[in-house]
């Protein structure tokens, strides 16, 4: 049987020899995704060798699932106590900074009880490295479909500024009850569907890597991915709509998702530069101070940008001295004043960074082009064997009334823009922007 096969929880203890030469294997302990999941909590307490918890949720998630999980294990006589995450004033849901994260481990009282994170993203990611911190095992209880982290043993955070994803661990079991999720509000769904989306974009750029930078690729696990990210489009109207069964198709989807990086040890079965959108537009909101959009949602029009610019670059063909003089006009020092002019307090990190990728280093970006140049129709192929048009998507994005246009999300065509332009800058991942940078050609 094929990785691609196994649904979530049957993919739990099992290690996999697999064609790309890598053993995959995932530490997760237990997945269950079913209707009324939350029954299970208490026995998965005692499982995990524990007597007592230390339960992580903010308000709305607590009155979703927090309550009933209390009272669940509080009746199996396992002591209780509970964290609320609040969110800083002028927003209206909880952050994952550090200043976050200092104030769970502040309130963990150490007596070595589970942790049991009741909520979304942020509430998982904090869990997941408080859990990590303090070296006790983690129970995660998702109350919304509105991400794909469920399972990933990496944290997004927002790290000095900068939107981060540090390696910590994944949680030892994951009770996802799809009676408690289906009933999040829509647009949560409609953000678990966006991220899901992302997978076009993960996929295909995973595989131009692999060509340009010779990263590893997993076949296997791409297919995975493609498989439910399929589900997931296929079953969107109806999960919208309410269809039960169809909302636990973009739940398996979500869950599996997490485990696939950690199969492929790293995010590229996850995201591209569909995702950098969403990182540069969450650093430009903490910059100046405002609430951004849910990170699904920036993803799905993330995916309908980059869509749309993969199709603008069908129409190129790079030209080696047109590449090459882009290179080698590259400025280190005009470079670093339109880092620090676009990402603030944030600027320095992401230069000390530049300082040992060297993503701007002309040799290499010229070894790359000389890949590009040579393998220019194998890129083209994979473009069309792996993406979609733009227009499809949109139709679908406007059928479920999920945004598909930055203003619906409180950005401008400029924003969107001068993000993608920085997309390039944040980590040593190669994506498209990179790929335009080496061949000096814009779209
Ligand atoms: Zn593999
Ligand atoms: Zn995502």
């Amino acid at each position: 049987m094929r990785i691609c096969e196994y649904s979530p929880a049957q993919l739990v203890g099992k290690s996999f020899e697999c064609s790309c030469g890598t053993t995959h294997t995932s530490a997760v302990k237990s997945v269950t995704v079913e209707d009324g999941a939350i029954e299970k909590l208490a026995a998965t307490v005692k499982l995990s060798g524990a007597s007592s918890a230390f339960m992580v949720c903010d308000e709305n998630t607590y009155k979703a699932a927090g309550e009933t999980a209390k009272r669940l294990m509080e009746d199996s006589g396992v002591k209780t106590s509970v964290c609320f995450l609040s969110a800083e004033p002028g927003f209206d849901r909880p952050e994952p900074t550090e200043q976050a994260l200092g104030n769970l481990i502040i309130s963990y009282d150490g007596s070595g009880g589970v942790i049991v994170g009741v909520g979304g993203g942020v509430v998982n990611d904090l869990c997941k490295l408080a859990s990590r911190a303090a070296h006790v095992p983690y129970i995660y209880v998702p109350t919304c479909p509105s991400m794909d982290g469920y399972t990933s043993d990496s944290a997004s955070v927002i790290y000095n500024g900068v939107k981060s994803s540090i390696n910590c661990k994944c949680p030892d079991y994951l009770l996802c009850d799809t009676g408690i999720i289906s009933k999040a509000p829509e647009k949560l769904l409609l953000a678990g569907i966006g991220d899901m989306c992302a997978k076009l974009i993960s996929i295909c750029e995973w595989r131009i890597s692999n060509i340009v930078t010779g990263e590893l690729y997993c076949g296997e696990v791409a297919e995975m991915m493609r498989t439910y990210r399929r589900a997931a489009m296929e079953n969107a109207e109806a999960a919208v709509k309410g269809d039960k069964k169809a909302v636990e198709a973009i739940i398996n989807g979500l869950c599996l998702v997490g485990t696939a990086m950690t199969y492929a040890r790293s995010s590229r079965p996850a995201s591209g530069v569909e995702h950098y959108y969403s990182h540069l537009w969450d650093m430009r909101c903490l910059e100046e101070g405002r609430q951004c959009e849910l990170h699904g949602i920036q993803v799905g029009v993330g995916t309908v940008l980059s869509l749309e610019k993969y199709e603008k670059l069908k129409k190129i063909k790079p030209d080696r001295k047109k590449a090459l003089d882009h290179i080698n006009a590259f400025d280190q020092a005009g470079w670093e004043r339109g880092v620090r002019e676009y990402f603030g307090r944030s600027a320095e990190r992401i230069i000390e960074i530049e300082k040992k990728e060297g993503k701007y280093d002309k040799e290499k970006c010229a070894a790359r082009l000389d890949r590009i140049i040579g393998n220019w129709d194998a890129i083209m192929d994979i473009i069309d064997e792996e993406l979609i048009p733009a227009n499809e998507l949109i139709t679908l994005f406007k059928r479920i009334g999920h945004p598909t246009s930055p203003s619906e999300i409180g950005e401008s065509d400029a924003s969107a823009a001068l993000a993608f332009s920085h997309t390039k800058d944040i980590r040593d991942k190669y994506i498209l922007s990179r790929l335009l940078f080496d061949t000096g050609e814009t779209v």
